[in-house]
């Protein structure tokens, strides 16, 4: 099929190169004109583990375009993907439409034939409709219908979501509409299931799924809080709560909080959206409070190490959100590095791929390490802020060495802490 996608970002690209894998003609168009010459020229934009080597063997096979011109990528396509970001509105916090609006107006002069018009940023209930209404009012004659087709991958691991979903769910008002959809993803038929639903029920469905999962992060922290009272240890609750198939054991890991560029921003959607329909979503609500609270006690935390320490040096190892990705979009750990810059300390970082983007988000508020050792030398205290794996493999005895005073403040439990109580540093993790 040809398939143009609008929004050539984490989940733009990610989807594009496998949608042309799958043997489709696909063009990636974004408005950023130096996103698309680097991309022309073979240089990925973003980080995604397993994503180059797909990238170059489609882009050199032609199946894979990009493209600034939204004639060029939306003339004679099958189906169109929206993929455009949904940032957080920076008062209401609501899903701010303006991209997905101007998509829809730029995308509609140029449908020729039946389209499908997919919705796959994540968007308020009632989306489709307006994206429908704009594409009407500008070209009154195209035959089109918009459907929902929400997008669950994780960040890190989008080829391998991309390749194996859990599910797809299409939203979609018409049946021709929910044909070509089913036909897209025919390779996916045997292996995955496929939920079809009225489209307004397909928008909810993302929220709904965001929110859930935000709120069980957020409770296995405030066990792991509890743990850490009681003396119980949360990994032994947790796997215990994870063994009642009606729980599951995914998700049920402590840490810093959430972040990234999907939970605060859609739990903070969701909630708007339940006050403007006046509904009293009060377990999202709290799960809010509860992590913006909980990245402001970690960043406590680590001060506690380092109290009674004049002008502390603090390594920081770990600035993307998690590990896999070099995206820094509300972070816990950049969160975490801007309350510890309140008080006065000396902080440098290492993060093996976000380094970029934390800069662009820290500027020279920090000094950034070359590797783990460099940031390690005369620290008074190591945050693990990531769960790199390489951070779970530092050789522990040259870290001590290199530490004026050996603590360490694992917000990721990625160390034994008794192999590290051991070799004799202070260590604190989460929740046991
Ligand atoms: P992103 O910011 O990485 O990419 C969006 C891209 O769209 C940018 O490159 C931007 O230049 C481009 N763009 C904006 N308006 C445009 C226009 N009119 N024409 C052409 N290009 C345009 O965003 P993302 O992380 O890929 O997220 C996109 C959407 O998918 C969001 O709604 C997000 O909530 C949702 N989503 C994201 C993830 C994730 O893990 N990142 C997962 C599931 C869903």
């Amino acid at each position: 099929m040809k398939i143009g996608i609008i929004g050539t970002g984490y989940v733009g690209l990610p989807t594009g190169v496998g949608l042309a894998e799958l043997g489709n003609e696909v063009t990636c168009i974004d408005r950023e004109a130096s996103k698309i010459d680097a991309l022309k020229a073979g240089k990925l934009t973003i980080y995604e583990d397993g994503l180059e080597e797909l990238f170059h063997k489609n882009r050199l096979s032609g199946r894979l375009t990009f493209t600034t011109s939204m004639k060029e990528g939306i003339e004679n396509a099958d189906v169109v993907l929206i993929a455009v970001g949904t940032p957080p509105h920076p008062i209401t916090k609501e899903a701010d439409m303006k991209y997905i609006h101007a998509a829809a107006t730029e995308l509609a002069e140029f449908l020729q034939g039946y389209t499908v018009v997919a919705t796959k940023s994540t968007v308020p209930v009632g989306t489709g409709d307006a994206v429908e209404g704009l594409i009407r009012k500008k070209n009154p004659q195209a035959d089109f219908d918009v459907v929902s087709l929400p997008e669950f991958l994780r960040e890190g691991f989008a080829v391998h979501d991309f390749f194996n979903p859990d599910r797809i769910i299409v939203g979609a008002n018409s049946k021709r509409a929910a044909d070509v959809i089913k036909k897209l993803y025919t390779p996916f038929e045997k292996k995955t299931r496929m939920l079809f639903v009225n489209r307004r029920s397909a928008e909810t469905i993302k929220y709904a799924s965001n929110a859930f999962l935000a709120m069980k992060i957020h409770y296995i922290n405030e066990m792991a809080d509890f743990c850490e009272k009681s003396g119980a240890d949360i990994y032994e609750v947790a796997k215990g709560l994870g063994l009642d198939s009606r729980i599951g054991e995914k998700f049920l890991n402590p840490g810093p909080g959430y972040g990234g560029s999907c939970f605060p921003k859609d739990t903070n959607a969701m909630a708007y959206m339940g006050r403007q329909n006046n509904v009293n979503l009060s377990l999202i609500e709290a799960t809010i409070k509860g992590n913006d609270l909980r990245q402001q006690q970690m960043g406590e935390r680590i001060l506690e190490a380092v109290k009674n320490i004049k002008s502390p040096k603090i390594a920081v190892l770990g600035l993307a959100f998690k590990n896999g990705t070099d995206d820094c979009r509300q972070s816990p750990a950049i969160k975490i590095v801007s309350t510890l810059l309140e008080k006065n300390v000396n902080i440098k970082a290492f993060d093996p791929k976000a380094m970029p983007n934390a800069k662009n988000l820290l500027g020279d508020k920090i000094q950034y390490a070359q590797d783990e050792y460099d940031a390690l030398s005369g620290a008074d205290v190591l945050a693990i802020l990531t769960e790199w794996k390489q951070f779970g493999e530092l050789d522990l005895t040259k870290v001590k060495n290199l530490m004026r005073t050996p603590t360490i403040i694992d917000l990721r439990n990625l160390l034994n802490p008794e192999e590290v109580r051991k070799l004799g540093f202070t260590y604190r993790g989460i929740g046991r």
